[in-house]
This record gives structure tokens, sequence and C-alpha cells, in this order.
């Protein structure tokens, strides 16, 4: 007989980290994340700021996987770059055949940037395309045409062992030819990898304002699910694996960092806004770049929320997290790493979406079925409450 205080699984310690890179050079209306526009004078000041967060490891953390997001890491001069990766390399030194992504926007990238990113290590560029359409990318507030997508393409292949493109579904007025036309645009730049989001309206973001106004018309639920099964169908008859349900690669081309948050994998992460895993706990950096480094030069810790899992809510997460992923779930090594079994945690909730044909069985694994792609959001809530959310 195990009790459940004999069952505690430790933590692995983290092997990835990510970067946050606040600045951009405009705010797109619809983005919700951590970023400070048109203010350059400030990016010493965080350089200066983000080297001390990194010191206060107090020795390096070696990592198998680094991921510099944004914000627009590219948009730093190439010698504010070099700064910020040298920082990066002495307290997150890369082990063995780390994967090191760095996000890029099509029009800030040059062949200047691109040489510095390589030099230090950079193997995977992440490129916020969003779009080939000239009227859309209008219309999503970006800076950037389809030209300096095909620019940037051609200037980080030849540097960087994988390139990924993400791309927007769902902007208003679009329609699923249009969508269409994008896919077919991307496949004949030959990307190694593609991630595709539907258009979210967030509090706080213009795109909420204009739409509670009628100045934004969003798509059609129908017509938002037509795009993503369009993309599901056209990228994978490409031959790219879908593996995650916003993400697809060629072989050998998965994020490894993003596996590491599916599999509820443990990371550091530094910067405004930045969330980690560490042992137990969850924390969040403050959002506001300008108290994370207020606090940080007054030598105060700069983390604004921080929560510590018990056992069950860590193998809760690690379920709805691996869920996302399209091989799904195995729940013989579920059981193993977490000391839980699934259906004990949400046992009719599971039995639920079974009998809905939203999760399957395949042998040993519990993955989404097709329907269950198309509304997967809608399932994790009652899979983390687990069965007191179950029936009602
Ligand atoms: S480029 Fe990306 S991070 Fe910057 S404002 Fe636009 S959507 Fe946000």
């Amino acid at each position: 007989m195990h009790s459940r205080h004999t069952r505690e699984v430790q933590a692995p310690t983290p092997r990835a980290a990510y970067v946050h890179v606040p600045f951009c050079r405009h705010r797109c209306g619809y983005c919700n994340f951590t970023v400070v526009a048109g203010r350059d004078d400030l990016i010493e000041a965080y350089l200066d700021a983000i080297e001390r967060e990194m010191a206060s490891l107090g020795e390096p953390a070696a990592v198998e996987t680094l991921f510099l997001g944004g914000g627009t890491p590219t948009h730093l001069s190439g010698p504010q770059l070099r700064r910020l990766l040298s920082a990066v390399r002495r307290w997150f030194p890369p082990r063995g055949d780390c994967e090191w992504s760095v996000e890029a926007n099509p029009g800030d990238i040059d062949e200047t940037k691109a040489d510095v990113l390589a030099e230090f290590g950079v193997t995977r560029i992440s490129l916020g395309a969003q779009s080939f359409d000239s009227e859309k990318l209008r219309r999503l507030e970006r800076d950037h045409e389809d030209e300096h997508i095909r620019r940037a393409v051609a200037i980080c292949r030849p540097r960087f062992a994988s390139l990924s493109l993400d791309l927007i579904f769902g902007a208003p007025g679009e329609t699923l030819e249009g969508w269409r036309r994008d896919l077919t645009a991307a496949l004949e730049l030959q990307p190694d990898h593609l991630s595709t989001y539907g258009l979210t309206y967030e509090l706080g973001t213009t795109f909420w304002g204009r739409r509670l106004r009628g100045e934004l018309a969003s798509v059609e639920e129908d017509a938002e699910r037509a795009m993503y099964e369009s993309a599901i169908d056209t990228l994978t008859s490409a031959g790219l694996e879908h593996y995650e349900v916003s993400n697809f690669a060629r072989p050998g081309h998965r994020c490894r960092h993003n596996e590491v948050y599916w599999s509820g994998g443990r990371y550091w992460a530094v910067g405004p806004g930045a969330a980690r895993y560490v042992g137990d706990t969850r924390s969040a950096n403050h959002r506001s770049t300008f108290t994370w480094r207020r606090r940080i030069e007054a030598g105060q810790s700069p983390v604004a929320e921080s929560e510590t899992l018990s056992p069950e809510e860590q193998a809760r997460e690690k379920l709805v997290l691996g869920l996302r992923r399209i091989e799904g779930v195995s729940l013989r090594e579920f059981q193993r790493d977490t000391a839980h079994s699934a259906e004990e945690l949400a046992g009719e909730a599971i039995e639920r979406f079974l009998e809905w044909r939203l999760l399957a069985r395949a042998g040993d694994r519990l993955l989404l079925t097709r329907d269950g792609l198309l509304v997967s959001d809608s399932l994790w809530p009652e899979l983390l409450q687990g069965a007191s959310a179950a029936g009602r």
C-alpha cells in the first residue's frame, strides 16, 4: 500500500531556459505580450538588469535548450545582441547539441544580426511571418511585407539548422481561401517547422477595444475551425508531422524547448514577465519592464507571483500539457513519472470525453481525436479540476 505521502516524486533540475526580450518597433493591435514599443533608449538598462538577474543564479546552469523570445529579440542592434548572447551563454551554458531558438521578425533581421546569432551558437530561428497577404498584414498591424519574409528566410537558411514560421489565422475579414493561400506560400519556403495560431482578442489590446466598438469583426467559430482543419490537412499532406495542437515539424525538427513545457519539465526564465517552473514552484516576474528593472536595480526579487504545486496539481498539469501533444500520454509512463494514475485524477471527465469521441485510447496511450483537437481548449479546465468537476 502506498500513501500519498510516500509517492512524492523528486522534481528534476531544469535543463532549459527562457529569456524574454521585451522590445518591439511598435505594438501590433492584437498583442498582449510583455512588450515595450518605441523605447530603444531603455535597451542598455534592460541589458544591465537581465545580466544582474542571471547573475542571481549564483552559478551557471547548463542547459539543453534555450529560447530567446519577446517582444522581438532581433530588434536589438548587433552590439546589443552580442552583449545579451554572451551573458546568456555565460549563465546558461549550452550543453552538447543544445537547441538554441531565437524569435525574429522579418522586418528586423539582417545579415549582420544573423551572423551574431550564428556566431554565438543559435541553431533555430522562429520567424514571425504571420501572413504573406499585404492586406491581412496591414489589418494585423504588422510592419512587414511578404518580400521581407522571403528575404529573412534567405538570410537564415544557410546560417541555422532549423527554421520555423509562425502564421496567424482568423484575422478580421479573412476567408478560408485566403488562409489556404498563406499555407501554400509558407510551404513554398520549405520551413522545417510551422506554428499556426488562431487570432485571439485579449483584454487590454487595441483589437479588444476595436471589436467592442464594432470596428473589427472576428471570424465565425465554424470558419475558424475550418481554417484550423485546413492547416492540419495541408501541412500533414506536405510531409510535416502534426506533433502538438498548434505545431508542425519535418522529421527531426520538433521544438525541443517547447517539448519541455508540454512534458511538464522544469525550466529557468529571466526577463520581464518571464515565467519559470523550478522544483515544485511556478513563478512569474513582473510584467512591467519598468517595475521588473526597478526591483532588480534595488536588489529586490523581480518575481510578482509564485505558486507551489502539490504533487497532485503537478500531475494534473502534466496530464493536460501532455494531451496537447498529438501522440498523447502513455498512461503507464504517466503513472511512473507522477505516482498518480490519470483515471484517479480525472477518471469521470476522461470517460465522458472518450464517450463523446473527443479523446481516444491507442494501446497504452490517451490522445485527442480530430474532434477533440478542434475544441481542445474547452477540455483542459475539466481535466485540471478532475473528478470534482465531472458530472456537473
Ligand atoms: S512584433 Fe510580436 S511581440 Fe512585438 S508587438 Fe507585434 S505581436 Fe507583439
